[in-house]
C-alpha cells in the first residue's frame, strides 16, 4: 500500500503549532522526518517528545536561505500564521513566504520530491462571496498590514502553479481556515488562544466589534487533511480548501469557553482590527470529492483539549501567581 511505503520527508516549520502534530503523524506512520524550523514562532517544546525517536531529525535552517537535503516529499509549512507574530516582522513574513517558496520549489525540482504548500484562506481576504470556494479570486488589500501574509501567500501560490505548469513538479496547495488546539501559542493573539488564556486566567474575554464574524476548526482532523492531499494521486489541478464549513460566531465562542473552562470571566467588547474579515467560511466540496475527506472533531471536544493543554501550561509556568494578577507580575508563556 501507498501509504505503507517509508519517505524520506521534510517538514519546514515543523516547530510550531500544526508542524508539530504533522511531523509527530509522519514520524508514527514511521516514516524519516526532516524537521527544519528557525524557531521564530515555533519552539523545541513541540517537538521535545519526537528528538529520541531514530527516525526524526531537528534541523535549525532559515527558509529564506537555500537547503540542499535529499528528500521525497515535502510540507512547506514555514511562516508565521498569527496575525501579530506575522504583523512583527513584515518584511520577515513576506521573505518567508516568497523566498522560502522559491527555495523549496527549487529543492523539489531539483530531487523530484512532490511538494505541498501551506496556504490560507486569508487569499481570499475580506471576501464578497460567501462561501469561499478554490476558483474566488479573492479580495485582498494589497498595502495594509495583513499585506505581508495575504500577499506573500498569493504570491507562494502563484509560484507553486508555475513551477507546476513550467517545470512539471508534482504540488498541493491547502487553503487552510483557522485552525485551533494544542500546541497554539499561547500568546500569539489568536482568537482560541486569546479566549483560553483569559478565560483560566479569570480576565474579560476581547470580542471584537459585536463578536458576529464567524469562523473555526480543530488540529487533529486538519492533519489528516494534509496527509491526504500530499497522498492522493489525483492532480488536485490547483489549491484546495480546508476547513470546517460549520460556521460559529467569536461571540458563542467565547461564550462555549467561557462554559467549558468553568470561568467567570465576562465578555467585553473591543473594536474590530484593520481588515479583518467578517466571514469565513469554506466551502469544502473539492476536498469532499478529491479526498473523501471532512471534519469530524465536535467543537466542544476540541475546546475541552484544547482548554486541557492551556491549563496544563499555565499550571507549569505560573502555580503561586493569583489569577486575578495584574499581567506584568506574571511569567511570560512563550
Ligand atoms: P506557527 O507559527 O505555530 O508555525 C510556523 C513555524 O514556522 C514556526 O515553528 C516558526 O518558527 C517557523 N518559521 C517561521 N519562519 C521561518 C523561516 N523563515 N524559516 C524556518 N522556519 C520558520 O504557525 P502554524 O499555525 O503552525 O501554521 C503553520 C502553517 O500553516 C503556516 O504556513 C501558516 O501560514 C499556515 N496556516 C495556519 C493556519 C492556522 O489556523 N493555524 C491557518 C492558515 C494557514
Ligand atoms: N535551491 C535550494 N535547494 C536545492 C535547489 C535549489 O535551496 O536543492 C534554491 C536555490 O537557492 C535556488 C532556488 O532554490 O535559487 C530556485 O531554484 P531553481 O532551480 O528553480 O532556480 P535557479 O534560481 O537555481 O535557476
Ligand atoms: N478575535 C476576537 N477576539 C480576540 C482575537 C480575535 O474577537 O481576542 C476575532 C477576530 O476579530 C477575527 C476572529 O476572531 O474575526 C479570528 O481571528 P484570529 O486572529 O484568530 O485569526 P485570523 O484573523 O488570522 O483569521
Amino acid at each position: 500500500m501507498k501509504e505503507l511505503t517509508r519517505k524520506r520527508i521534510l517538514v519546514t516549520g515543523g516547530a510550531g503549532f500544526l508542524g508539530s502534530h504533522l511531523c509527530e503523524r509522519l514520524v508514527t506512520q514511521c516514516h524519516d522526518v526532516l524537521c527544519v524550523d528557525n524557531f521564530y514562532t515555533g519552539t523545541k517544546d513541540n517537538i521535545a517528545h519526537l528528538l529520541d525517536c531514530p527516525n526524526f531529525e531537528l534541523m535549525r535552517h532559515d527558509v529564506t536561505f537555500p537547503l540542499y537535503v535529499e528528500v521525497d516529499e515535502i510540507y512547506n509549512l514555514a511562516c508565521p500564521a498569527s496575525p501579530i507574530h506575522y504583523q512583527h516582522d513584515p518584511v520577515q513574513t513576506t521573505k518567508t513566504s516568497v523566498h522560502g517558496a522559491i527555495n523549496m520549489l527549487g529543492l523539489a525540482k531539483r530531487v523530484k520530491a512532490k511538494i505541498f504548500q501551506a496556504s490560507t484562506s486569508e487569499v481570499y481576504g475580506d471576501a464578497l462571496v460567501h462561501p469561499q470556494k478554490e476558483d474566488y479570486w479573492g479580495h485582498v488589500n494589497p498595502i495594509g498590514p495583513r499585506s505581508c501574509y495575504d500577499e506573500g501567500k498569493r504570491c507562494a501560490e502563484t509560484l507553486f502553479m508555475d513551477y507546476r505548469r513550467q517545470h512539471g513538479l508534482s504540488i498541493r496547495i491547502a487553503r487552510i481556515f483557522n485552525t485551533y488546539g494544542p500546541r497554539m501559542h499561547p500568546a500569539d493573539g489568536r482568537v482560541v488562544s486569546n479566549f483560553m488564556m483569559q478565560a483560566l486566567r479569570g480576565e474579560p474575554l476581547t470580542l471584537y466589534g459585536d463578536g458576529s464574524q464567524t469562523c473555526s476548526f480543530f488540529v487533529d482532523d486538519m492533519i489528516d487533511a494534509f496527509i491526504r492531499l500530499m497522498n492522493t494521486d489525483e492532480d488536485p489541478g490547483g489549491p484546495v480548501n480546508l476547513g470546517n464549513p460549520h460556521e460559529v460566531s467569536m461571540r458563542e465562542m467565547a461564550e462555549r469557553i467561557v462554559a467549558i473552562t468553568g470561568s467567570s470571566s465576562p465578555l467585553e467588547f473591543h473594536p474590530l482590527p484593520t481588515d479583518d474579515p467578517w466571514h469565513r467560511q469554506p466551502d469544502i466540496s473539492r476536498a469532499r470529492e478529491l479526498l473523501g475527506w471532512q471534519p469530524h472533531t465536535l467543537l466542544d471536544d476540541g475546546l475541552e483539549q484544547t482548554a486541557r493543554y492551556f491549563r496544563a501550561r499555565i499550571e507549569a509556568s505560573s502555580e503561586a501567581v493569583p489569577a486575578n494578577a495584574p499581567a506584568a507580575q506574571r511569567p511570560a508563556l512563550t
